[in-house]
């Protein structure tokens, strides 16, 4: 793929590109819907990356290419123009340093993937966590891959317009290899969590269901946690507490008695979610993967009886998994109600249970999901500019 970027580059613009910047997608391995409500989240970087070759231009002007998308595009470095269209992730972090007062320079860019887009392993912040990057390296400020991933995030909620947390765009800057990054939405702070016993593998399954009714339903949902909350300070349960975060599962029998059975359901996947994050992170620590499993079968229940966001597609894919030997628990990722099914699973079955659950999924809707067996990678690199260097550094990564 590179070498097909770097050509990419040379004949659309008659010279070589000067360094390429790679940001990998991610996946989430415990902690759904835990981040507005100040909680613990537990992504990794995956294998799967988009890669932004660059060189600079003295004009101010930035021009883009991108494989699979006909149109290329030309915009102004210091004052992009939203289009509300792909380029939008291009231009977003040249927005979110001119909003930072930081001079943006003109480039052109070439931009390949192999993120399938729209799936849930987040091919949006891999694309804008590139772009920040090579824009840090054409503007020779010194930012930190925290300061990349805060661009990054800025660029989509300021200026594609999408209200996402920032756990994407940390997980592509800051992930390593054979490791989860555990983040604090609250503090921002971060934390790597090795995952030992080298027999673990992940399985990415796409029910092939966008999830339409995910901006209602998710706001409806932030709506309701904040209903729980304002309802469990005005009982007493919790007068104190500035998010579910702050409330523990010692607090539910308190809780049950003081909310109204839909918040108080809400309230209780938030808050065992949050507790399951550090008890998964424990796990992986130990390598104890039965454990890891168990927390997995244990928060996709939370999320489809008390948080309400599966569908028949996702209940489908992990029951399947679950019921195949060699996978030690399933659960839907990302906000639900479409989007991906993980399965940790031992990795001398990790084919046999992609073709079960696709089989099963087929018997039942009739069609195949897409499989995509994922490793924790590191985060967003640079590959030095020449085609020698790029040639030697693209495999180990
Ligand atoms: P996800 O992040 O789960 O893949 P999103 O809807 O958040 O899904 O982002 C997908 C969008 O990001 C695409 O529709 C496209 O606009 C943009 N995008 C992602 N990768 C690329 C790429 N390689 N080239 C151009 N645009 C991309
Ligand atoms: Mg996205």
């Amino acid at each position: 793929m590179l070498e097909t970027l770097r050509e990419t580059f040379r004949a659309r613009y008659g010279r070589d590109p000067e360094l390429v910047a790679r940001a990998p997608g991610r996946v989430n391995l415990i902690g759904e819907h835990t981040d507005y409500n100040e909680g613990l989240v537990l992504p990794c970087a995956i294998d799967r990356a988009t890669f932004v070759a660059a060189a600079g231009r003295s004009d101010g002007r930035v021009r883009v290419v991108s494989e699979g998308y006909a149109d290329a595009a030309e915009f102004t470095a210091a004052a992009p123009v939203r289009r509300g269209d792909w380029v939008d992730y291009v231009a977003g972090p040249f927005f979110a340093f001119a909003e930072r007062g930081l001079a943006a320079p003109g480039l052109d860019l070439a931009i390949a993937s192999d993120v399938p887009r729209g799936a849930g392993l987040s091919s949006s912040a891999a694309l804008a966590v590139a772009v920040a990057c090579a824009l840090r390296e054409g503007s020779g400020q010194a930012l930190s891959a925290r300061d990349l991933a805060e661009l990054a995030h800025r660029a989509e909620t300021g200026f594609v317009g999408v209200p996402c947390g920032v756990m994407d765009q940390m997980a592509s800057a800051l992930g390593e290899p054979d490791a989860a990054l555990r983040i604090d939405c609250r503090t921002l702070a971060t934390e790597t969590v090795p995952i030992a016993g080298g027999d673990a593998a992940l399985l990415v399954v796409h029910s092939g269901v966008h999830r339409r009714l995910a901006a209602g339903g998710y706001a409806q949902r932030v709506a309701e946690c904040r209903a729980a909350l304002a309802q469990a300070r005005a009982a007493g349960v919790a007068p104190r507490a500035r998010a579910l975060r702050d409330l523990s599962p010692a607090d539910l029998p308190a809780l049950e008695r003081a909310l109204e059975p839909v918040p108080f359901r809400r309230a209780r996947h938030v808050i065992t979610e949050n507790a399951r994050v550090d008890r998964f992170a424990g796990a992986l620590r130990a390598g104890d993967l039965p454990a890891a499993g168990a927390l997995l079968r244990e928060a996709m229940a939370s999320l489809r009886d008390d948080y309400a966001v599966s569908t028949r597609e996702l209940d489908a894919l992990c029951a399947a998994g679950d019921g195949t030997p060699g996978c030690y628990g399933s659960r839907l990722t990302g906000a639900g109600w479409g989007g991906c099914t993980l399965h940790l699973v031992r990795s001398d079955a990790a084919e046999r249970v992609a073709e079960s659950v696709g089989a099963a999924f087929e018997r039942a809707f009739g069609r195949r999901p897409e499989a995509w067996r994922v490793r924790p990678s590191s985060g967003v690199r640079i590959l030095p500019g020449g085609p020698e260097d790029v040639r030697r550094r693209s495999t180990p990564l």
